[in-house]
């Protein structure tokens, strides 16, 4: 049956049928039919997301008009690094083709499945395509591939090349088209020796770039005068502005808007950004009223924004950092790279002659990075072993990656999943590390799941890993309303720590039947409490597919808390910090401490000897945030091994740590001869 299109259809399709992409599509499909792999490499906006994949499918669909695999239709997918641009483009993608997203078009992002059998165009997060090579290393379902963004060098599409690399060669039927923006494409090129490459010219207009005389010292501050200034003195255009995360973006929209009013439109653009949001960004603005939007990196190259004029680039993103010898991973405001730069200065010139205002100086231009490192050489590479493990990849050093990481984040990596139990003495999978691998989670936080039932409270651990895993449910607005907020936020404080306290946050959530209601009143994030409640229903059905048990203690036994606390640290034992008398805390990782205080937003009210920490983060001081106390006797029960005092430095730590061993033994030998003496 033939479909009948509305009239939107047509309308987009004119739209479509003006992006750069279109001049190349016969040739594109030409190539793709004569090769394997094809390397695209085009402009920000030029249509290689939106399009490429539906010329792709138009292709696929024509040569296989029976269905695929096992009776299911063949799949086309398209891999994003970040789960907005999935969400948004396949949303876009299904209005082009006129239909439902989730039905032919969809999208699978990590704890959100929008597809269904219908589905034959996939988009979804490079870290998706990456787990389902895990149940599938195949990849049976998928007829072509295509990776974008690659530019990005993400952690998992670097994976993703190596594996499919491999994938090609035992699936000669399947495709793979590379797409990146003008960023070194040389270096794919010499990955993928041989593969044609196909370039799609812009049309980029003239930026003018603007540095700035002197550095600024605030670059918030900096920036709002910016888009004052140019609100006020310069022609119509939108602007778009490129700041950190999602606080900042919030807190900026506001002030600015509390200064410009009506006469311009602030948006906000981050990943956590509900989807209706997101949407609005792309719609224009009523006549005399300027567009401002206030974006992280995602407006670099993920999302194409159209009628930008004026971008302001205070030369920041939020970027992961990895120090192999604290092993800490954190994600850290930090300079961008020269390629970075240029990229945002191009989002000014899409539809008409632009100005980027770079709020640094053109020496501080000079000194910035070339390009962004790859993320591999910024990672803690724990889960990327527990996956390649699973991949079946034997020799990590001999996976073909095209920057592969130094050896000693890999053996570190490879230390801490045996301390987790995922890894034998021989470095082979485990049971453990089977089952761990099975979560969407990072290798503690699964670790502490699969083994909260010895601690009789896998309920309760499933929903404080689940208020861990989504943006933070407490809203904390600027000016009069902050106090209120604060008060609402102490009354769910839990003596014990931040982790309790997320715990009670959510019971209260689901006793106050999830209404919307209940979280305005008390400063709570509908949105992320929602979504709490659908990533523990996922995570329960992983635990019902290994039979792990769902229990909680006795509510009302003095040990309810205790149980979580040590299942708490059952999984996350290596980051635990010690309060030394000096009234810092130092992180006890074997070999390396380092000074820490606790994070202000921490609900205690006193500071405990021990804590166990979710998280490390470095501003202007290094804090740990999400803690919760614990003792000190308990992590020579839960990991003996592990806090051998040999191990670590000369502290207060490790002489108290001595002591619990010393008592642990002195009652070992105790009960060793009750139980001699009762048998002789
Ligand atoms: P590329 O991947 O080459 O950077 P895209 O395919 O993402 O380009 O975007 C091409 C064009 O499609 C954009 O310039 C924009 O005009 C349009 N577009 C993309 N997403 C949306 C959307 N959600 N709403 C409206 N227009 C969109
Ligand atoms: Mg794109």
């Amino acid at each position: 049956m033939k479909k009948t299109y509305s009239g939107r259809y047509f309308e987009i399709l004119e739209k479509r049928k003006n992006l750069p992409v279109w001049v190349h599509k016969e040739e594109f499909l030409k190539t793709l039919k004569e090769n394997q792999i094809v390397l695209l490499v085009g402009e920000t906006g030029s249509g290689k997301t939106t399009q490429i994949p539906q010329f792709v499918l138009e292709a696929v669909l024509n040569e296989n008009p029976s269905s695929g695999p096992k009776g299911k239709k063949w799949l086309v997918g398209c891999t994003q690094p970040r789960r907005v641009a999935a969400m948004s483009v396949s949303r876009r993608v299904a209005e082009e083709m006129d239909v439902e997203i989730g039905d032919e078009v969809g999208y699978t992002v990590r704890f959100d499945d929008c597809s269904s059998s219908k589905t034959v165009l996939k988009y979804l997060t490079d870290g998706m395509l990456l787990r389902e090579a895990m149940a599938d290393p195949l990849l049976g379902r998928y007829k072509v591939i295509v990776l974008d963004e690659a530019h990005e060098r993400n952690l998992a599409t670097d994976l993703l090349f190596g594996l499919l690399k491999q994938t090609l060669v035992r699936r000669p039927d399947l495709k793979l088209v590379v797409m990146s923006a003008t960023l070194e494409a040389d270096k794919f090129l010499k990955y993928f020796i041989g593969v044609p490459l196909i370039k799609v010219p812009g049309r980029l207009y003239p930026v003018e770039i603007l540095y700035t005389r002197e550095p600024q010292r605030d670059y918030l501050e900096a920036a709002i005068n910016t888009i004052i200034q140019i609100h006020e003195f310069e022609p119509p255009g939108d602007v778009l502005v490129f700041l950190t995360g999602e606080e900042e973006i919030e807190d900026t929209c506001s002030r600015i808007t509390s200064k410009l009013g009506d006469q311009v439109n602030v948006m906000p653009l981050y990943s956590t950004l509900s989807p209706a949001m997101q949407q609005k960004i792309f719609d224009p603005t009523p006549d005399p009223v300027r567009k401002i939007v206030v974006s992280t990196n995602i407006a670099e190259t993920s999302l194409t924004i159209d009628g930008i004029v004026y971008v302001v680039d205070p030369g920041f993103s939020k970027q992961k950092l990895y120090h192999p010898n604290t092993r800490v991973e954190s994600l850290l405001v930090s300079p961008i790279s020269q390629a970075s730069a240029d990229q945002r200065a191009g989002r000014a010139g899409r539809t008409q002659p632009g100005k980027c205002f770079r709020l640094y100086t053109e020496k501080s231009f000079k000194e910035l990075e070339k390009q962004t490192y790859a993320e591999i050489l910024r990672s803690n590479l724990a889960n990327t072993v527990l996956t390649l493990k699973i991949l079946g990849v034997e020799n990590l050093l001999h996976f073909d990656l095209i920057d592969p990481p130094a050896p000693e984040t890999l053996s570190r990596a490879l230390d801490d999943l045996y301390h987790l139990g995922a890894l034998d003495d021989e470095c082979n999978l485990t049971k453990t590390g089977e089952m761990m691998s099975e979560f969407p989670l990072d290798p503690q936080m699964a670790k502490m799941i699969i083994v909260s039932p010895q601690f009789n409270c896998s309920n309760e651990i499933l929903s404080v890993s689940a208020m861990l895993s989504v943006p933070n449910c407490f809203i904390r607005p600027r000016g009069e309303a902050q106090k209120a907020a604060d008060k609402a936020k102490s009354m769910f404080s839990h003596i014990d720590g931040d982790h309790l306290t997320l715990l009670n946050v959510f019971h209260a959530f689901l006793q106050h039947n999830q209404k919307p209601d209940w979280c305005y009143e008390n400063f709570i994030n509908y949105r992320a409490m929602k979504s709490a409640v659908s990533v523990r229903e996922q995570l329960v059905r992983i635990m019902s597919r290994f039979q792990i048990k769902l229990c909680s203690p006795d509510f009302n036994s003095r040990d309810y808390y205790v149980n979580i606390r040590k299942a708490l640290l059952a999984g996350y034992f290596m980051q635990v910090a010690h309060l030394e008398r000096t009234g810092h805390y130092l992180t006890f990782r074997d070999k390396d401490d380092q000074v820490v205080n606790l994070h202000p937003s921490n609900c205690l009210d006193y500071k405990p000897e021990w804590v166990v920490y979710n998280e490390y983060v470095f501003t202007s001081r290094n804090f740990i945030r999400t803690v919760t106390y614990i003792q000190g006797e308990w992590l020579v029960d839960i990991a003996p091994d592990y806090y051998q005092p040999a191990n670590f430095p000369n502290s207060e730590a490790k002489r108290v740590l001595q002591r619990h061993y010393k008592k642990r033994r002195l009652s070992e030998e105790r009960s060793c001869k009750i139980f001699c003496a009762s048998n002789s």
